[in-house]
């Protein structure tokens, strides 16, 4: 038996980054149990890429099975139910105890909450579907190409406008102008920016010829038209980000609260019960302004490092001061090789988050941090 056990539920972002922490804190003797139903990570950011370019996938696709040789143990499986009071979970019906959990599931795509998304969007944020986005931009011959954002709070809130900006650049190549739209629901693009931010963020868009519909609820997607209430827009072309929930076993689980997302203490990422910690796109973490902190991988590698060091001076019998500072960035390609970032510290009061001039240097940027964490976790 390992005189200690951390298990870690979820090897995305945040699981993999607090994994790799603890391993690098704990004692040899400790365990590290790190379970997935994947068996392979891949970046968020690449879905973009995949709609674009065939081989964006692979390229940026690694094995959990190599973090074994790291010292960590990597369990495939479904996490079927989560007992916190008892810190304890079930995998594929095994029962896991630990002295310690990382709840790090992520958001999870929720296609059937919209009418109609299923059968006549291509959802964006789904990897199987690149290769079927890429084909149907490739056949776009003109007319109204739909970018719709069917539910808040979804992962990467810039990505839906990067992807427009990115297929637009490829349409004016083709000699196909003014096509591309976004819809959203909320009232501004990226409203972390706040109004003066996101005015000139979207006049850039208008700039474009790219089109913004803001405070747009689809409500259903009919042959050829999006609905939204009463109202419907005519698309040739839809592509979607589903709305996102809590995986089931998480829901079922009390940690949310009642509420649609854990709730954390937003320095420590503690729940409410001992030794549980959730991170990442999992939690809803609220800022000064009223806004929740945007989804993003950065966070949730960040939260991950943070919750590693408590619970490693948790074991060790130390106070654990570690706390999550709220600073990080997301990055928006803009096409010809540039990327802008939404950058600052969101924890503050109220949160300095800005949107950064578009760059050749912020877009490798972008390439490094995906590089980085890539040969810190898996090696070269
Ligand atoms: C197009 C796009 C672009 C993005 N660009 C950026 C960017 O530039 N910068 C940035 O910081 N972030 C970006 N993101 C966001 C980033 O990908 C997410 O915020 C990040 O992945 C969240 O990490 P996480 O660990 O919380 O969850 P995830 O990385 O989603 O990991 C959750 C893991 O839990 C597993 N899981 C879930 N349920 C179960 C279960 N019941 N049993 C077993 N396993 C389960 C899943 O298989 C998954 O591996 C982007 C996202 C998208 C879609």
């Amino acid at each position: 038996m390992p005189t200690h056990r951390v298990l870690i539920l979820g090897g995305g972002f945040g699981g993999i980054a607090a994994a790799v922490a603890l391993r690098e804190r704990l004692d040899p003797t400790d365990e590290i149990v790190l379970i997935d139903r994947r068996t392979t990570f891949i970046m968020g950011l690449r879905k973009n890429w995949a709609v674009l370019d065939a081989r964006a996938l692979s390229e940026g696709e690694r094995p959990l099975a190599r973090l074994a040789e790291r010292g960590i143990r990597v369990v495939r499986g479904t996490i079927d139910a989560i007992h916190p009071a008892e810190r304890a979970v079930e995998v594929d019906g095994e029962r896991w105890d630990c002295d310690a959990l990382v709840v790090a599931l992520g958001a999870e795509r929720d296609p059937d909450r919209v009418e109609g998304f299923r059968q006549r969007a291509i959802d964006i944020y789904d990897v199987t579907q690149g290769d079927r986005a890429r084909t149907a931009i490739e056949a776009f011959a003109g007319g109204r190409l739909v970018i719709g954002i069917f539910g808040v709070p979804y992962p990467c809130p810039p990505a839906p406008f990067e992807l427009a900006m990115l297929i637009d650049e490829r349409l004016h190549v083709r000699g196909i102008r003014g096509a591309v739209e976004v819809f959203s629901p909320l009232p501004l693009s990226l409203p972390i920016l706040g109004q003066a931010g996101c005015g000139s963020f979207e006049s850039r868009l208008e700039g474009a010829g790219i089109g913004f519909l803001r405070n747009h609820q689809a409500t259903a997607v009919e042959d050829g038209a999006v609905v939204f209430g009463e109202t419907r827009r005519p698309f040739d072309l839809l592509l979607g980000v589903s709305p996102h929930r809590v995986p089931t076993a998480v829901a079922a689980s009390g940690l949310t609260g009642g509420g649609p997302w854990v709730k954390v203490n937003p320095r420590t990422l503690e729940t409410g019960q001992q030794g549980v910690y959730a991170i990442g796109d999992v939690t809803a973490l609220p800022l000064a302004n009223g806004q929740m902190l945007p989804k993003a991988g950065a966070f949730a590698h960040a939260q991950g490092e943070v919750v590693a060091a408590r619970i490693a001076a948790t074991i060790g019998g130390a106070q654990p001061t570690a706390t999550f500072a709220g600073d990080g960035a997301c990055f928006l390609e803009t096409g010809g090789g540039m990327a802008a970032m939404v950058t600052g510290g969101f924890l503050a009061d109220p949160p300095a988050v800005r949107l950064t001039d578009s760059s050749p240097e912020h877009f490798a940027a972008k390439q490094s941090f995906e590089r980085e964490r890539l040969e810190a976790w898996f090696g070269a």
